[in-house]
């Protein structure tokens, strides 16, 4: 058994009807895809090759996914794993109102960023656990991130980015703390050559 495969029982387990379909099978994939097209003025052009998209109980996956890297495989399963807890703890009405109704369907998009920010921040924590806190401090990691919010993918749902950037500070720092509880890092090390 893979760690990919760990996880998608573990969430099997939690959610029995999760399944995972490919977007480009997926009938409702493609008209979303066209919608956000439009929507967003050809901004989320990428909605089919490489965003993940959780709705209701089926996780739908870009082009690639049976081939990617095992630990990214999982780190996205981590941030899917919350918008399906998510779909629990607010119904589907409650999400569908949540990601498009406070405030505006485009920008601004208050419910949308902390849906987003809540899985992003499991991103970070899954990153520093199975990659090391380097890998989530990396700045990489962080713009991407952060146009996430603030760029036209989602809509433009949080374009304040010192707002997220606080947010961001404040996740990683949290995470910092987490991760450091669970494995002390050595301090008296001598230097490396
Ligand atoms: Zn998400």
């Amino acid at each position: 058994m893979s760690l990919t495969d760990d996880l998608l029982a573990e969430i099997r387990r939690e959610f029995p009807r999760f399944r995972v379909v490919s977007k480009e099978v997926s009938f409702l994939s493609r008209v979303i895809d066209l919608v956000l097209k439009i929507i967003t003025f050809g901004h989320q052009k990428d909605y089919l090759t490489h965003y993940y998209t959780v709705l209701f109980h089926t996780l739908y996956t870009p082009k690639g996914w049976e081939n990617s890297d095992e630990i990214d495989r999982v780190i996205i399963l981590r941030h899917e794993r919350v918008h399906l807890r998510q779909f629990r703890r607010y119904t589907a009405p409650g999400m569908v109102f949540l990601y498009l109704v406070p405030f505006f369907p485009l920008g601004l998009a208050y419910g949308r960023a902390r849906i987003e920010w809540e899985a992003y921040t499991e991103t970070l924590r899954a990153t520093a656990e199975l990659r090391g806190l380097a890998a989530a401090r990396s700045v990489h990691l962080r713009e991407y991130i952060l146009e996430q919010f603030t760029g036209g993918s989602y809509g433009w749902m949080w374009p304040f980015e010192r707002q997220v950037s606080r947010w961001y500070d404040e996740a990683l720092a949290q995470i910092e703390r987490e991760v450091s509880a669970q494995t002390p890092e050595p301090t008296t090390m001598g230097k490396e050559g």
